[in-house]
């Protein structure tokens, strides 16, 4: 039966649970879905194959449910993941709780057990009260006993997914419910296709106003974009905005590139200096949690002497860290868009403090420089990253995938980003193991080429999806930054027992993994070989893994966030 259609079809046919799902999620303009097979789905992923749906299918359903929260992030639809029940239901929420903390719209779609035998644990196949599960870990969650239900619990799934802050729905599917048949008319008239799903949120005029007048009487303005502002898909409003104000701005890692981070307005070379001297902050999108130090510390000088302007989808975001002289709740287009239309008028800052912050910037720049060019062998973190900057400065379509401890920490700020939503990374809790899931969803979603740049422990979690990347022939390139560890190839057991806890084999050969599939495989042992490779991959389009040795000695512990780890206070002998 063709979902586009099925509103006119005559009765006597026939649907059942399995068409009604896939017809929901098709009315919906949802075409993609990131799954592994096994019961109670494997009919359901080739149903939707064979209907036209694209459907990848992982090794693992932690990517294949990284993967669904890429897609929403980068589309604004629900990225769907679907899994079989139990195990394969608790291997994806971790990717359903990321896409939740992320705020980005993701269904995950998991078969369970029946009912009957659960609720009185009878012992089913993989038994497990699934909703009960996912609920604390997901914006919303959702079963469906019956196929003529099929309709609301999908456009529910939908709306709660992508309306307000977006997040992670959980909807759980018996086995039964596939197999249930009814009218095919009815069913057709069951479905629902979601209008204005995520409907625009209108700031009060008053609030715009006082926000007005707080950014007007700063003399040190600073703008923080977030990915908020990145996944809001305003792109030209965010850039006119910024101008019009014409404040230092600096970006979190995730919305580099939503105006190019070689523009003039640019602090990222100059973050401390604006954070801690700067008198009203202004955060389009972006929350004052951990990854901003809550809005308080060394690095943002005396605390309650800045005033901040908060512009946020969600209310109870507001005050969470510091109080807010201006709350803006609303969405970031319509918000920006009521404030430039206020903003004829605008002087920009003080001279004196945009010429502090360009003056520390070019010193910064400029300092930096070397380190970057430098063709060391072992190669460390400056010279590999160096030369992919200028890679990504040739190729500014394509898509920065990052994780990794220290391959995170220097990549975000040495590789420039010049469009918007190319730069995928840990997000909001610093996951490790969303590299390739991510990877693969990019290259579905959007096409483009994709260099996933990746600690060898992080690459890790995710490497065996290297087969899924050349199965399915996508243009990705992995990176992997071989330090031969996590942190550093060099830690010892001090028993002399064992491989220290935080090594790996010594030069380990992830180019064969890449090989292994019929994909490319290289080894690059300088900055000049590491850039050759990594245009090759872009200009070939095909699966490549270029195994990139870095110095053990080179990187530190938890990067840029070792004072997050406990100390002992004890010495044992
Ligand atoms: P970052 O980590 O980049 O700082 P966060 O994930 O902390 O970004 O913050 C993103 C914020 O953006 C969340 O608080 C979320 O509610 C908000 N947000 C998401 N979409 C929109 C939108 N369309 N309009 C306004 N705010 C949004
Ligand atoms: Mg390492």
């Amino acid at each position: 039966m063709d979902g586009s259609d099925s509103k006119t079809e005559v009765s006597h046919e026939l649907t059942d649970g399995f068409h009604l799902i896939i017809d929901a999620l098709k009315l919906n303009g949802i075409n993609n879905v990131y799954h592994v097979p096994g019961i109670p789905v494997t009919d359901l992923g080739r149903m939707m194959q064979a209907e036209g749906m694209r459907v990848i299918s992982f090794r693992h359903e932690s990517n294949a449910g990284n993967a669904a929260a890429t897609a929403g992030y980068l589309t604004r639809k629900p990225g769907v993941c679907l899994t079989v029940s139990a195990p394969g239901f608790l291997n994806g929420l971790v990717s359903l709780a990321h896409a939740t903390t992320n705020c980005w719209p993701m269904i995950l779609i998991s078969g369970s057990s029946e009912r009957e035998i659960v609720d009185l644990q009878k012992g089913d196949y993989e038994e497990m009260d699934q909703l009960a599960v996912a609920k604390p870990l997901c914006k919303a969650a959702y079963r469906i006993l019956h196929a003529e239900d099929i309709g609301v619990g999908i456009a529910r799934a939908i709306r709660a997914a992508v309306s307000g802050r977006p997040g992670g729905v959980y909807l759980d599917i018996p086995a039964s419910l596939l197999g249930q048949v009814i009218d095919a008319k009815t069913g057709a008239q069951s479905l629902i296709k979601v209008i204005d799903p995520s409907p625009a949120q209108i700031p009060a005029p008053h609030a715009v106003d006082r926000a007005l007048d707080v950014l007007k009487g700063a003399r040190k303005p600073l703008l923080i974009l977030g990915k908020g502002a990145a996944y809001a898909q305003c792109d030209a409003i965010v850039r006119q905005f910024v101008e019009r104000t014409g404040a230092p701005y600096i970006a979190m890692s995730m919305a580099k590139g939503l105006l190019p981070d070689d523009h003039p307005q640019y602090a990222g070379a100059a973050r401390s200096l604006v954070l801690k001297e700067s008198d009203c902050v202004m955060l389009i999108g972006a929350r004052l949690n951990w990854l901003l130090g809550h809005g308080q510390g060394k690095q943002w000088g005396e605390r309650f002497t800045k005033k901040f302007i908060h512009v946020d989808i969600d209310p109870k975001e507001m005050d969470s860290n510091q109080p807010i002289s201006a709350p803006l709740v609303g969405d970031i287009e319509s918000t920006l868009s009521l404030l430039l239309a206020r903003m004829d008028q605008w002087a920009p800052p003080p001279t004196d403090w945009t010429e502090a912050v360009n003056a520390k910037r070019a010193a910064n720049v400029e300092r930096m420089a070397p380190r970057l060019a430098n063709n060391n062998v072992p190669m460390d973190f400056h010279g590999a990253l160096g030369r992919l900057k200028r890679v990504f400065a040739d190729h500014p379509d394509a898509i920065l995938v990052n994780e990794g401890a220290n391959t995170l920490d220097f990549a975000r700020s040495i590789i420039d980003m010049s469009r918007p939503r190319k730069r995928l990374d840990v997000g909001t809790w610093g996951v490790m193991g969303i590299g390739m899931g991510t990877a693969i969803a990019a290259a579905v979603e959007t096409g483009h080429p994709i260099v996933a740049v990746e600690g060898d422990s992080a690459f890790g979690f995710s490497g065996m999806e290297v087969e899924t990347i050349c199965r399915y022939g996508l243009p990705v390139c992995v990176v992997v930054f071989n330090n031969s560890g996590i942190y550093r190839g060099t830690d010892a057991d001090p028993t002399g027992r064992d491989p220290g806890t935080t090594v790996f084999v010594r030069e380990s050969r992830y180019d064969l993994m890449m090989q292994a599939f019929g994909g490319e495989g290289v080894t690059a042992r300088s900055p000049d070989d590491l850039e050759r490779a990594v245009r090759d991959a872009i200009a070939s389009g095909k699966p490549t893994l270029v195994n990139a040795i870095i110095d053990p000695e080179a990187g530190t512990e938890s990067g840029r966030i070792g004072n997050l780890n406990p100390q002992s206070a004890v010495q044992r002998k």
